[in-house]
């Protein structure tokens, strides 16, 4: 404490803890064994934790974490940059853990019960020497501001009605994936489905029946167990698509029949149908090996292509298109 403050007249010391005491950013500050040397009001406030609970001790965790962690001062104290990554999901890169680091985290703050969104800076001090001798931790309260922009990206990624993937995440999603299958070698799959006699539905049980079907039909295409990689989204009115990354046909295939047996199982009642009691799916299957050549629109066009085909040959099956049935796009070579 005395090397920290050292230097300066008493008075000009007492006005330093005074300002830090007062500064209405949230502040504390570790020595360089991690003990607690300054806990100011503001962040009195922000935790809950008063200063005489903390001063002293290497408790200062437990202001914002419920299992004992590494807090921002610590990594920088002990030197620990490797640890940032799996401590915090956004940081600042470790390489520059000298000159300070920043962070952003969510904090259950057990004293004050509500999590928070910290951005968090630490800054180190070095006696003349070299030494380190504190390092400095400010908190700024982000949450209002976090929750704000998690609201945008579902706005803009989510499907309202449904709250499946909307549209624009597939189209970005099926370009990604094909990029990957494409330089990797791998099949990619896509199920498109489409909700049949729809319209009649509408007609008996009105536009807000429809849309209680169409979530009720998204509800058991979400109970699907899809692997980690996979996106099931609302392509559009009463279609949905499922993209099934490093999948054969054969294997999406039998997902796509899956999800059929499961919305016909399901006995969604529906009386202007005119091949069943129920809600029924006809659902177009295809895999491909992405070529250079070839666009991912061309697998949409044979799903589309495979989805026809079901509803033409009676509804409520599953039809695959085979990758040589894949419409091929012209190279430049080939024009002419
Ligand atoms: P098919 O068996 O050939 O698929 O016939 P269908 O009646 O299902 O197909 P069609 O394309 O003729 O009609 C689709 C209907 O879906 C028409 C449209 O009003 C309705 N629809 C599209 N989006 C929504 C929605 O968000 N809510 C509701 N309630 N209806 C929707
Ligand atoms: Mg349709
Ligand atoms: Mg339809």
């Amino acid at each position: 404490m005395e090397e920290f403050t050292g230097g300066g007249q008493p008075q000009d010391r007492s006005f330093a803890v005074k300002l830090m005491e007062h500064l209405v950013v949230p502040t504390f500050v570790l020595d360089h064994e991690c003990r607690v040397m300054v806990w100011n009001r503001a962040c009195e406030r922000l935790t809950g934790v008063a200063a005489g609970d903390v001063i002293g001790t290497r408790n200062h965790w437990q202001a914002f974490y419920s299992e004992p962690r590494l807090c921002l001062a610590d990594v920088l104290a002990q030197g620990r940059g490797d640890d940032l990554a799996t401590l915090y999901p956004f940081h600042t890169e470790p390489s520059a853990l000298g000159l300070g680091v920043r962070a952003e985290n969510w904090c259950v703050m057990p004293r004050v019960g509500k999590r928070l969104y910290l951005a968090i800076d630490a800054g180190p001090i070095y006696a003349e020497d070299g030494r380190l001798i504190a390092v400095v931790e400010t908190l700024r309260d982000m949450t209002e501001h976090k929750n704000a922009q998690i609201t945008l990206q579902q706005l803009a990624t989510l499907d309202a009605l449904t709250g499946l993937a909307n549209r624009r995440s597939f189209d970005e999603k099926l370009q990604s994936e094909w990029n990957r299958a494409r330089r990797q070698g791998d099949s990619l799959a896509l199920i498109m489905l489409d909700v049949d006699y729809f319209k009649q539905y509408n007609d008996i049980y009105g536009h807000q029946g429809g849309d209680e079907c169409l979530k009720a039909v998204c509800a058991i295409l979400q109970r699907q167990a899809f692997r980690a990689g996979d996106l099931s989204a609302r392509y559009g009115g009463e279609e949905f698509a499922v993209i099934l990354p490093n999948t054969s046909i054969d294997g999406a295939c039998e997902v796509a029949e899956r999800i059929r047996a499961n919305i016909e199982l399901a006995a969604l009642p529906h009386a202007g149908s005119q091949i069943a009691a129920c809600i029924t799916i006809s659902v177009g299957v295809v895999a491909t090996l992405p070529t250079p050549d070839s666009p991912p629109e061309s697998l949409l066009a044979a799903a589309d292509q495979a989805l026809y085909s079901a509803k033409r040959s009676g509804r409520n099956r599953v039809c695959s298109a085979s990758p040589d049935k894949l419409p091929q796009v012209a190279s430049p070579t080939n024009v002419g």
